[in-house]
Parts: C-alpha cells; structure tokens; sequence
C-alpha cells in the first residue's frame, strides 16, 4: 500500500553564515530551488539569522527550522534560546543531533526534555539518532537505535509522535563524506518505523516520516530517497551549495511524483 507521507529535505547549515551571507545565500537559493509543493523544504539556519530570514524566505518553497532549542520556557538559563521563544518562527527543531550529543555532551535525557518541550510549544522536533562507528562495529547498531527512539519518544501521545520526524544519521557518515550504503539505511529505517509501531501501534509507525542524513549530496541522494521507507534527507555540507541542494529538491521532487502516481 503507497504511503502519503510527504517527503523532506532539510538543510543543515550548522554554524555556518552571518546575517548578510545568509541573506545573500538564501537569495540564490530561491531562485535555483523550484516552487515543489508537493514536498517540504525545511532550512535550518543558526538562530541568529532566523529572524531576518523569516522576513525574506519564499514561504511557497521553504520553511524554517531551529538547530536547538532549550527545554525550559524562560528563566536564568545564560546564553539559551527556547522553544517558546522560537516558536513564531521555526515549524520544526532538530534534537539530539550528533554534533550536540558528542561535542556539547546532550544525552537521550535531554533529547527528550527538548522534544517535548517542543511539542509542548507546537514545534515539531526533527529526531536524530543513530550509531558511532565503534557501536556498528560491535553489532550494537539496533540497540543504541532502540534506546534514543524510545528516549525522544517517551510521554507523547500515539498523535504526537505521528506527526514527528526521525532523522537516521550515523555518526560515522557525518560530515564525512562517507556516507552509509542504501541496504545499511533500509535496514535501520525498517527497524525504526518497527520500533515505532510497537510503541504507538501501526497507524503511528505509518505517518512518521523517517529521513536519512550523512554526507547526502546532489549525486547519491536519489539512491536514498527512491528507497520505499525513507522519506527524505536531512542535509549537511551539500546544503551550503544552493546548486547542489536544488539538485537534491529535485530528486525528492521526482520521487514524490512518482509515489503519487
Ligand atoms: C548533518 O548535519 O546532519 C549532516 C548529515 O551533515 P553532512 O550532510 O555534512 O554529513
């Protein structure tokens, strides 16, 4: 049965570009990427250039979304955003991202305390979870999967989490530019949409969409897209070349139709 899940591309700009370079960057982008309605671009910026941007983005094309986000409403918590205060600005807020799980030491305590303050504060969080290189090699693969699903989904409802997005991302295919190979992401999406489907049931595992992301560019992202369970890509490095990221809008454009035919 053909699922109607509408595929994602979102672009990861990490800590990449000051206000007047995003703005000039978003303005080639709007012209390179196609108006493709029938999938969603979602650009993460930092959160310093999310303002400005908002006024300037093509909302035809793109949305937007935080890289972080705290889990508290407001208070004496120095140098944090929250969800709350990004709210009027972002539809979505990746958590648990490996660059803050292993460079700022985030763990599956606080993936969580952000997803659902997250949804608390109507942002839908972008879910990243997947295995270091150690962990695949000693076949822990599914577990370390098991335990950050189950960690960022603990308190939602069955609603709730359908309408979250996972992102698979192993973190040795990170900014590498050695990116897993489709069977190794077929499985681990497979795995993921299961796991889903034991928590919330099978109507919950059908509407989550599940992406893949590590070091996805203009040339290999079609081999994860056409995959049957994947719904998307969460792009890094390629989405700071508005040619290559259009490519990739492309490609995700052309599978959708072909879902939908
Ligand atoms: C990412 O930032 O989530 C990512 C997958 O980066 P890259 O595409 O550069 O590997």
């Amino acid at each position: 049965m053909r699922n109607n899940r509408k595929i994602m591309i979102a672009g990861n700009w990490k800590e990449h570009m000051d206000v007047s370079t995003a703005s000039h960057f978003l303005h080639r982008l709007q012209e390179s990427v196609a108006n493709r309605q029938s999938i969603e671009v979602v650009l993460f910026p930092n959160v310093l250039v999310l303002q400005p941007l908002s006024v300037q983005l093509d909302r035809r094309k793109f949305r937007l979304g935080a890289q972080d986000g705290f889990y508290k409403d407001a208070g004496a918590y120095t140098g944090e955003v929250s969800m709350a205060m990004l709210n009027d600005l972002v539809h979505y807020v990746l958590v648990g991202h490996s660059e803050r799980r292993h460079v700022f030491n985030e763990n599956d305590d606080v993936a969580s305390k952000k997803v659902q303050s997250a949804v608390r504060n109507g942002i839908i969080p972008v879910l990243c979870i997947g295995e270091t290189l150690q962990e695949r090699l000693s076949g822990e693969t599914k577990q370390i999967l098991h335990n950050q699903l189950t960690a960022g989904l603990m308190h939602l409802t069955a609603r709730e989490a359908a309408a979250m997005v996972i992102a698979y991302e192993p973190v040795w295919a990170i900014g590498t530019g050695e990116f897993a190979k489709p069977d190794q992401v077929e499985e681990a999406i497979k795995y993921i949409r299961n796991q889903v489907s034991q928590l919330f049931g099978e109507r919950t595992a059908r509407h989550i969409r599940i992406l893949y992301g590590g070091s996805v560019d203009d040339h290999n992202a079609s081999a994860f897209i056409e995959l049957e369970d994947c719904d998307g890509a969460l792009v890094g490095g390629a989405s700071l070349n508005h040619e290559k990221f259009a490519k990739i809008v492309d490609v995700a454009f052309k599978v959708q139709q072909k879902r939908m035919d």
